[in-house]
């Protein structure tokens, strides 16, 4: 069954080849979906989409912390493309440092892209869902809004990423008489370009210790439980962090 057949959904940071957002946007049009990838770049966001299976797929250049960008992007895409259903804010950006490291640029680029560009985008595309009292967004927060950090995220990050699941919280109980839905997801330690190689195979070793199953995850194991909150499986599903971590947190 084609789970998101005659849907479109926008996925912002989804052009990062074996990023978690490109492998959300492959299962997504494989399910029928057709996608909007939007990213910094409009050449690698058209690369992205066009690499996607199917036809009638779009990449644009969107940055999500630009609030006059996401709103001329999606009153362009609206006036394109007719009803978009799914929303995806999978934008983010990390930075290895420590707590007394972070100076004033960095808590902004990063409380900026994962948490100002999820604000900017959802409040883009609330008013035209709300025209048609249906509609799911997806925030990408992490396991270490959860943890109080994780192996390549600062306290900066791990503060963005718990503001989106505040957020994510506050939209869906504001969101749901309207018919909106919207849910985040906590990846753990996903093998991706953020975790290949930047670790030895020591550090490696201990990671793979916390975790229960034992191994990494896979961006296609974030992309399936995108897919559930994006379609009507989740019909009944709001306001819920849904955790993609192996059992890290048991
Ligand atoms: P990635 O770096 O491969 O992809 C992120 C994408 O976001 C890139 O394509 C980048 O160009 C884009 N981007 C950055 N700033 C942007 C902006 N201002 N506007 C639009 N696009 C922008 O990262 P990934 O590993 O695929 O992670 C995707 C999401 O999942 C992120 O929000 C990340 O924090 C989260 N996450 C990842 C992991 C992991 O293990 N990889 C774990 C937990 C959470």
């Amino acid at each position: 069954t084609q789970l998101l057949a005659n849907k479109t959904a926008i996925i912002t940071g989804a052009a990062s080849p074996r990023g978690l957002g490109k492998a959300t946007a492959t299962l997504f049009a494989e399910h029928g979906a057709r996608v909007v990838i939007l990213d910094l770049d409009a050449s690698q966001a058209q690369a992205a989409a066009a690499d996607l299976p199917g036809t009638g797929h779009i990449g644009c250049a969107c940055d999500v912390t630009d609030r006059t960008a996401c709103l001329s992007v999606i009153k362009e895409l609206i006036g394109t493309l007719g009803q978009i259903d799914v929303l995806v804010n999978n934008a983010g950006i990390t930075q290895p440092l420590k707590l007394m490291e972070i100076a004033p640029e960095n808590y902004d680029a990063v409380l900026d892209v994962n948490l100002r560009g999820t604000l900017y985008m959802s409040q883009a595309l609330i008013p035209h869902m709300r025209e048609h009292a249906r509609g799911s967004i997806v925030n990408m927060s992490s396991v270490s809004a959860q943890r109080g950090g994780g192996i390549f995220g600062g306290p900066h990050y791990s503060a963005a990423k718990a503001g989106i699941l505040g957020l994510t919280k506050a939209m869906a109980r504001e969101l749901a008489p309207a018919g909106i839905r919207a849910n985040a997801i906590c990846p753990g330690f996903i093998d991706t370009d953020i975790t290949a190689g930047k670790l030895t195979p020591e550090m490696r070793q201990s990671v793979l210790d916390g975790i229960p199953m034992g191994r990494a995850g896979t961006a296609a194991d974030v992309a399936g439980c995108a897919l559930f909150l994006a379609s009507d499986l989740s019909a009944y599903v709001t306001g819920s962090e849904v955790d993609v971590n192996g059992g890290s947190l048991i």
